[in-house]
């Protein structure tokens, strides 16, 4: 780790994004200029005009469950090689940056399950910040150790994870669902709501993507304060898109204009109606396209675009 890397660091458990060189894996916390940045370092000098109204490309991610051992395997499926596709696609046409929604690891967070996660990432992706959200599978002092140098602003949440990105046409939020690894429900919990609800009230009008692990539905295994999160955010017009993974099933639906968006696991489905892979998204002010990119499980969707405007203020 480089002298100015030291020199940069915040608290190193106080992130969950960051953003990687390609040459050697060094951590940097200095994305290239005119990338993603976190409202904290953000630097006008550096960072290239935006022309208005010009897409902003971003690729997303979720339940990638990548275990110590490459050859994991569930119901067929091998998710190490889903995500050396997945990494190899993003690759090939490099996004502003990355953003995964929890459930990085196979089961229960163990340090090899993300050395390997780091393996597929460093010489593919590693050029462009990836933002990470704690899943149910993720243990979270192992996440962090793992994870250590932040690209994203970290938001103080006693025991809780929560990073802000300033992505161009609109902000992300990544929140902290998980409760306990390896049980399958999930919490926010209520200071990191108040910590939402403040933060939200607080930033500009700039349309607000809310990203983190838990789907919505009313089961046990699901999110247990959904209703709350719900609540909370529908007087507040900015915030105009959920997007979380959990249930490994690609879904869109709304909850009274607000988008929620389920993204299809990397590693394995539990059907085999389901795609694996992940989602481009070519983010605009007024609203957002979402383009499949199956790996494996059902491709017949691979390639579909699914618009979606932004609710109005
Ligand atoms: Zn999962």
């Amino acid at each position: 780790m480089s002298e100015g890397v030291e020199h940069n660091r915040v608290t190193r458990r106080q992130f969950l994004g960051f953003s990687l060189a390609a040459a050697g894996g060094v951590i940097t916390l200095t994305p290239r200029p005119g990338a993603a940045q976190d409202e904290k370092t953000k630097d006008s000098k550096t960072q290239e005009p935006r022309s208005a109204g010009q897409p902003v490309r971003w690729a997303f991610l979720s339940d990638t469950h990548i275990a110590a051992d490459a050859e994991n395997n569930y119901r067929g499926h091998y998710p190490y090689r889903n995500l050396e596709k997945t990494f190899a696609q993003i690759a090939s046409d490099l996004p502003e940056g990355i953003v995964v929604t929890g459930d990085i690891a196979r089961l229960t967070g163990q340090v090899g399950d993300y050395e390997n996660f780091k393996k597929l990432l460093i010489p593919s992706v590693g050029k462009r910040p990836i933002y990470l959200a704690l899943g149910n599978h993720d243990q979270r002092g192992n996440f962090l150790d793992a994870f250590e140098t932040a690209a994203g602003q970290a938001q103080a949440v006693k025991g809780k994870h929560i990073v802000t990105v300033d992505a161009g046409p609109a902000r992300f939020v990544l929140l902290d669902s998980l409760f306990l690894t390896n049980e399958t429900s999930g919490l926010l919990g209520k200071a990191q709501r108040t910590w939402l609800q403040h933060y939200l009230q607080t930033c500009d009008d700039k349309p607000v993507i809310l990203f983190f692990h838990h789907s919505l539905r009313d089961e046990d295994g699901e999110l247990l304060d959904a209703p709350r999160l719900l609540d909370l955010i529908q007087p507040i017009a900015k915030v105009k898109a959920l997007v979380y993974g959990h249930s490994h099933e690609y879904a869109f639906s709304d909850y009274k204009g607000i988008h929620l968006i389920n993204l299809p696991a990397v590693g394995y489905s539990f059907n085999d109606r389901e795609p694996l892979g992940w989602v481009e998204v070519r983010l605009a002010g007024d609203g957002g396209e979402f383009v499949l990119h199956a790996v494996d499980g059902n491709r017949a969707m691979d390639s579909r675009i699914t618009p979606l405007p932004w609710r109005s203020r």
